[in-house]
């Protein structure tokens, strides 16, 4: 086991150690990024909103015409096992299916013989710190460099990954994407902002990924009577934005307080962010942890 992998993982039907868990150099995804992902927080052992993950895994393998290779209940109870086996009561699951190792280099789909890749393995749970709760965090904006289906949860991540990188480069958390003057959202987050107290958040389209973090907090925006605007955002909104957070299964519900060097608002985390992460831990625990 190393710090961040738990052991067995699970590869094509086979629990196992990490190293002996071989992937042909020819698997396309290797080759092309030729596959899908999912990653799936876990509380206390339980995966939270793991249908909402399965449905997103499912809509990816049918935009890229991949058969799922499991069942619903067959993910499960890889997913279950693999919680059961790993050492933390805080995990995310990570799950990657791919196109498979053909015997020959070629951009069409292999023959129907060849078997997906299935790889899953679970780590331990890092959400933010306290420290970067109460402070916020940095990021810039850069060009979406994507391709048009930002919807799919695919492996071909280059454009998000160059993104994150000019992030850290600048001792930032995270890199905000801008296409056509209109803010999508992060490298590996979604963004929303708050103005004269209402929040507001970019639509699902196919420019964007649908986050289950997104979907979890407009309803408990409108469980808790938050006022809520989901519409196209520009970047000067973004810019004179009160609040500006990220959210992600991992992250949860982070302010960013400095964007591309200038202070968000006051330059300190708002209200708004606040009340959210505290419906968030609220909701977490009383589903998670009473059941
Ligand atoms: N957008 C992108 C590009 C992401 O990679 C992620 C996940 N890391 C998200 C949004 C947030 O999705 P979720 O809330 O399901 O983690």
């Amino acid at each position: 086991m190393t710090a961040y992998v738990a052991e067995p993982v699970y590869l094509n039907g086979q629990f196992k150690p990490l190293a002996e868990a071989g992937v042909s150099p020819l698997d396309r995804g290797f080759l092309y990024g030729d596959g899908v992902y999912e990653v799936i927080p876990v509380y206390s052992r339980r995966p939270f909103r793991i249908d909402e993950h399965l449905t997103r895994l499912q809509a990816t393998l049918d935009g890229i015409r991949l058969a799922n290779p499991l069942t619903v209940d067959a993910w499960k109870s890889v997913i279950f096992k693999l919680i059961a086996d790993a050492p933390w009561e805080d995990q995310s699951v990570y799950l990657q299916v791919t196109r498979g190792a053909d015997d020959k280099r070629d951009h069409a789909f292999p023959p129907a013989s060849v078997a997906p890749t299935v790889f899953a393995f679970a780590s331990p749970l890092v959400t933010p710190s306290a420290e970067q709760r109460t402070r916020g965090v940095s990021a810039i904006t850069v060009a979406d460099e994507r391709w048009a289906r930002c919807d799919l949860k695919v492996l071909s991540l280059l454009a998000n990954v160059l993104a994150r990188q000019a992030a850290v480069d600048q001792g930032c958390t995270e890199a905000l994407l801008i296409r056509d003057g209109y803010l999508k959202e992060g490298a590996a987050s979604n963004i929303f902002i708050v103005k004269d107290g209402v929040l507001l958040a970019p639509p699902k389209t196919r420019l964007m990924l649908p986050g289950i973090t997104y979907d979890v907090i407009l309803e408990l925006a409108a469980t808790h009577g938050q006022a809520v605007d989901v519409r196209e955002l520009t970047e000067m909104e973004l810019r004179h934005a009160d609040e500006v957070w990220m959210t992600s299964s991992t992250k949860e519900i982070l302010p960013i307080t400095t964007l591309d060097g200038q202070p968000v608002g006051n330059g300190q985390p708002g209200p708004v962010a606040a009340r959210m992460w505290q419906w968030y831990q609220d909701f977490k625990n009383h589903i998670m942890r009473q059941g």
